[in-house]
């Protein structure tokens, strides 16, 4: 028999969907925040180990309501292996509806999980904050246990639902196989998926942007577990036909992981682009000039260069800028989220563009 897997309190028990806390950041007025972990288990506890983890954006619910409607007691009937979820990775954020935790608020938490080994690591000079620590234990446990893990998010209230793709990088030339062999295995993970994988940034924007230090980032780049990023829905609100998509999405994957029986099951009707070639995130493009614009374009819509995206206007309304007001994409590319908002500062990016992506997605990690 195995030995069971223990996240906190709550401890693995085959056949069983068992409740438990892991104890995050220690509170000044007593007590700690403490992260929810589910974990259900199949009769026989052989099999894979899937995390599921949610809400580090405290703003983002529809990763929530995804591991509440796939981790209930139906789940065991066919379950081979085991899930480890958790609904949120930042209570603090979630009870105030906001991106940050209140008690570190100018930092991104999805930016504090333990960076590549090889980078110079944070100003050793800086302690680690109490939220960084807590991502650190609970790091450990995902090294120790997860064979894949999923970290949920939502991009925009008006886009479509998509995934993200990282780079993996190596540090030694004679790591590169491990490296491909990994990437290999995320791309399986986004076929099964089925949903539009979009590239990350650039290798050098991504860890520009600490991007490899963000949850799945991490997972993948630390301890080489293969690891994905889902977009799902609008900040603030659930968007329940994404969350459905989404549920049988990871539903499909772990049927590609031998964690579930049966062939694929076909999403609902949400648009899936799939040009043929890879693509990547941008935001693009920016209005020149303070305004307010009207969208012209939705999401999922695929664009051309020089195609017009915004009608770009005054307070009265009157067209303003070049081109009659007309604000055009310089790429070709598809239109992945339009950015909120009427009102529009000079060099605001008004929508998420994914665009042909030609950059390695294994690649070693840059000297000095
Ligand atoms: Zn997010």
């Amino acid at each position: 028999m195995l030995s069971a897997i223990e996240i906190g309190t709550a401890r693995s028990k085959p056949g069983e969907i068992v409740y438990g806390t892991f104890e995050a950041v220690p509170l000044p007025t007593g007590g700690a925040d403490q992260l929810p972990v589910i974990i259900a288990q199949g009769k026989s506890e052989k099999g894979p180990v899937l995390w599921l983890t949610a809400n580090i954006h405290g703003g983002e619910y529809d990763g929530v309501a995804v591991i509440h409607h796939l981790v209930k007691p139906e789940l065991l009937t066919n379950l081979r292996g085991t899930v480890i979820a958790l609904p949120t990775l930042n209570p603090a954020g979630l009870r105030v509806g906001q991106r940050a935790a209140y008690y570190l608020p100018d930092k991104d938490p999805n930016r504090l999980f333990p960076s590549l080994p090889s980078l110079n690591e944070t100003d050793d000079s800086t302690p680690p904050s109490a939220l960084e620590q807590s991502y650190e234990r609970l790091f450990e446990r995902i090294d120790a246990t997860a064979d894949y893990l999923i970290d949920l998010h939502d991009y925009g209230i008006r886009s479509i639902p998509f995934a993200f793709r990282d780079p993996v990088f190596y540090r030694e030339p004679r790591d590169r196989t491990v490296a491909v062999k990994l990437q290999n295995i995320v791309g399986e993970m986004l076929d099964a998926l089925g949903l539009t994988v979009v590239n990350e940034h650039s290798p050098q924007k991504y860890l520009k942007a600490d991007l490899h230090r963000s949850v799945s980032g991490s997972a993948l780049n630390r301890a080489r577990i293969p690891a994905i990023t889902i977009e799902i829905g609008g900040q603030r609100t659930l968007n329940v036909s994404h969350i459905k998509a989404v549920v049988i999405g990871i539903q499909n994957v772990m049927r590609w992981a031998g964690m579930l029986p049966g062939p694929a099951e076909p999403l609902p009707n949400i648009p899936v682009i799939r040009p043929g070639y890879p693509i990547r995130r941008t935001t693009h493009p920016r209005v020149p000039l303070a305004c307010l614009i009207h969208h012209l374009v939705q999401p999922g819509d695929r664009l051309y260069a020089g195609d017009p995206v915004a009608r770009l206007v005054d307070i009265y309304g009157r067209p303003v800028g070049k081109s009659d007001g007309f604000l055009r994409t310089d790429y070709d590319g598809f239109v992945i989220g339009l950015f909120p908002g009427l009102a529009f500062y000079p060099n605001d990016a008004i929508m998420g563009l994914a665009i042909r992506d030609d950059h390695e997605l294994v690649l070693p990690v840059p000297q000095g």
